[in-house]
This record gives C-alpha cells, sequence and structure tokens, in this order.
C-alpha cells in the first residue's frame, strides 16, 4: 500500500469531492503533519488560515452579469447548514488561529436566521465579526439588531452610481441610492470603517472609477476594486473584459493623486490608497488577477451547503457537511479543518494555460 493509500485509509471522515470533470483522477489528499493536524490552519506552503469566509446562502436577490446568471440552480434546501453547524464551525476554527469570520453569499441578509448566526458565532469565539452585502435589504432596524448580535464591520457592493447601469449590471429593481443609503446607515450605526467594493467590467462601467473612488471622499470609507474574475455563472469572462488595477488606478489619478497607505496587513486583499489632498477615506484595490497574491493568503471558505475550499479557485471541495452530520467530535472537526487547510493549492493559477475555471461559481462559494 502508498503512503498516501494508506493515510487516505485511515481517515473515515475525510471526504474530497472532485468538483471537475469524472475523466481527471483525483488529487492526492494528504494529511496535516501530526504537530499541526487539529491544532492550527497552516497549509503545505507556509500559509496560517486566519479569515474564515462562510456563505450563510447562496441565493441572491440580484443577478449581477459578473457573478449569477439568470438560470443559476441553487443548492436544496436540505443540504443547507443550519444556524448550530455555521456557529460550530466558526467556534472551532477559532481554536485553530481563525481571527476573522466574514459572512457572504450569495446574499447573506436574505438568510431568516441571520442575526442567530451572528448571535451563535458570536457567542462561541471571539472572532471579529464582519459581512458584506449588496445593501438592498439593510435598514437601520436590522443593522442595529445585527450589530447587538455581534457583527462588527460591514462592507457593500456597488458597481455602478448611474440607475439604469445599475439595473443593467444587477438586474434588480434596487437603485443605487437604496445601497448608498445602506452605506450611510452602517456608518452611522458605528459598524467600523465602511468598506465598498466595486467590480469593473470593460464596455460597461468601466468609465466610473473616478466617481465611485468619490464616494471614499463623500463617506470616509474605503472604496475598492475588485478586478473582474473567472468565476461567473454564465462563463462569460474574457480577458478582454476585466479592467487591470493599474488602470483604474490611472482613471482615479487623472481626478485625485493618491499615495499608497503606510502599514497594508500582507494578507489583505487590498492595496490602500489615501488621497494625496488630505480629503477622507481610502482608494483599495484588490488585483487577483494582475497581481496575484496567493503567497499571503489567509482563508478558508465554508458554503452554504457545507464544503470547505481551501481556495476561490480550487477545482476540490471537502465535504464537511457529511462530517458533521455523521456525529463528528469537535476534535475530528479540528483534525478536517486542519486537513483540508494543509492541501491549500499554492495559487489560482489564473494566468496558466491550464486553468479551469472552477464549477462553482463565486456566489455558491461565497466572495
Ligand atoms: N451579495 C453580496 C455582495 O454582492 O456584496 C456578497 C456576495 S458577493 C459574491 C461578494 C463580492 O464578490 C462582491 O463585492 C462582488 O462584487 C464580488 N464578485 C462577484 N463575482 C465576482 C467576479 N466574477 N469577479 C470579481 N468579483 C466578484
Ligand atoms: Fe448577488 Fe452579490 Fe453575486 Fe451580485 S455579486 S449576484 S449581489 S451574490
Amino acid at each position: 500500500m502508498s503512503s498516501s493509500t494508506a493515510e487516505l485509509s485511515t481517515i473515515p471522515l475525510l471526504v474530497l469531492r472532485s468538483a471537475l470533470s469524472p475523466s481527471r483522477s483525483d488529487p492526492p489528499i494528504r494529511r496535516a503533519p501530526s504537530h499541526i493536524r487539529g491544532q492550527r490552519l497552516v497549509d503545505a506552503h507556509g500559509r496560517t488560515i486566519t479569515d474564515l469566509r462562510i456563505s450563510v446562502t447562496d441565493r441572491c436577490n440580484f443577478r449581477c452579469v459578473y457573478c449569477m446568471d439568470p438560470s443559476t440552480q441553487f443548492a436544496r434546501a436540505e443540504d443547507l447548514l443550519s444556524v448550530a453547524d455555521f456557529a460550530r464551525v466558526a467556534r472551532i476554527a477559532s481554536t485553530l488561529g481563525v481571527r476573522k469570520v466574514r459572512l457572504t453569499g450569495g446574499e447573506p441578509t436574505l438568510h431568516p436566521r441571520l442575526c442567530e448566526i451572528i448571535a451563535a458565532i458570536r457567542h462561541g469565539c471571539a472572532a471579529e465579526i464582519a459581512m458584506i452585502s449588496n445593501g438592498s435589504l439593510v435598514t437601520r432596524e436590522r443593522l442595529r439588531a445585527w450589530r447587538d448580535a455581534g457583527l462588527g464591520r460591514m462592507t457593500f457592493s456597488i458597481d455602478s452610481l448611474r440607475p439604469d447601469r445599475f439595473t443593467q449590471i444587477t438586474r434588480s429593481t434596487c437603485t443605487p441610492e437604496d445601497v448608498l443609503r445602506a452605506i450611510e446607515l452602517a456608518i452611522d450605526e458605528g459598524l467600523g470603517r465602511v468598506k465598498v467594493n466595486a467590480v469593473l467590467i470593460k464596455g460597461i462601467n468601466d468609465d466610473e472609477a473616478a466617481d465611485l473612488a468619490d464616494l471614499a471622499r463623500r463617506f470616509d470609507i474605503e472604496m475598492r476594486f475588485i478586478e473582474y474574475m473567472p468565476l461567473d455563472s454564465a462563463r462569460a469572462w474574457d480577458s478582454s473584459r476585466w479592467v487591470p488595477a493599474s488602470e483604474t488606478r490611472r482613471a482615479i489619478e487623472k481626478r485625485h493623486a493618491l499615495v499608497p497607505c503606510d502599514g497594508d496587513d500582507p494578507s489583505s486583499t487590498a492595496r490602500t490608497f489615501e488621497f494625496a489632498d488630505g480629503a477622507p477615506g481610502r482608494v483599495g484595490f484588490i488585483a487577483p488577477v494582475s497581481t496575484p497574491f496567493c503567497g499571503a493568503c489567509s482563508r478558508l471558505r465554508l458554503t452554504a451547503d457545507g464544503m470547505i475550499r481551501p481556495c476561490l479557485f480550487s477545482q476540490d471541495e471537502w465535504d464537511l457537511r457529511s462530517v458533521l452530520r455523521a456525529g463528528a467530535s469537535d476534535e475530528e472537526v479540528a483534525e478536517f479543518l486542519t486537513d483540508a487547510a494543509w492541501n491549500k493549492q499554492a495559487g489560482h493559477g489564473i494566468d496558466s494555460p491550464d486553468f479551469h475555471q472552477p464549477e462553482r461559481t463565486m456566489s455558491a462559494i461565497g466572495g
């Protein structure tokens, strides 16, 4: 028996699902070394995992053109994790070194028990809890309830300030004004330094970089531009449509000079800049396509249906739901998580000729 086969046979609870076609042979599943297994989330490339992204739902009330095709199929209700499952995984992950939990989706604010999820995570661990939302279902009352339950920070997404374009991109009945109101409310309710994301797509909204950057000055927020990634369910991404961060920066600098901020966390996805004229707010660039930051990645992802994905671009996922439903102890869940983290791939490989877009899309993984 080969050593990898021997290892496999001793891990009854570890289930790897290959998201690729059946013709592809499964990659070897490597167990974390014994001094790490069940103790710390570290991968075989020396990276430490401190950030858990939990997708609480894969459903959304938007159908953004770069994310979710109108024909998108959602997970079956019976496959979704429970409030207790989310909280348990967060608690165990925090004992393994996770310091930040970000709730995402789909649209997390659609989850009917979101407040309970936040409270249960807060009750079980000391990690900071953040959430990202499209802002459409945010009210002052809900923000207060989430904050009082333990939510620390909010990020929103807005891709256009022009109502017609906003509708074209999101295919929703929401307006930019609705999202701007949500941003103001979150600031007012003290939900940290609010961050706002935008994805620019060539020929659609790439002429709005400077207008969107002005939101940072207006609200004293961090306005972040994310490069469009090949994770859309329509599989319409092609290299002629994404806008490199360098181009976005040049467009903003035609209006406002930017100076790099000192002390960006190396594991942070964004490189941030202040305005040279001293105006409030910051601009951030998240450039996974032009400037991959995989070497400093500190993230692990849990999908709404209970799969662990060590990378957005993982071709494989780890079936934690089966482990939870098989009655695993906390120690066994911890071992499962440390094994999954150990197998995190070195990089996303978007620039490689062998790159395959993963089957799961951004909304199904949790962005
Ligand atoms: N629905 C929420 C929202 O839109 O903020 C949370 C989930 S969404 C998947 C999280 C972030 O992923 C958003 O800022 C969205 O713009 C970004 N996103 C979605 N698809 C993307 C893609 N193909 N490339 C880059 N960013 C993407
Ligand atoms: Fe929904 Fe967010 Fe995807 Fe837009 S980006 S479709 S709001 S999950």
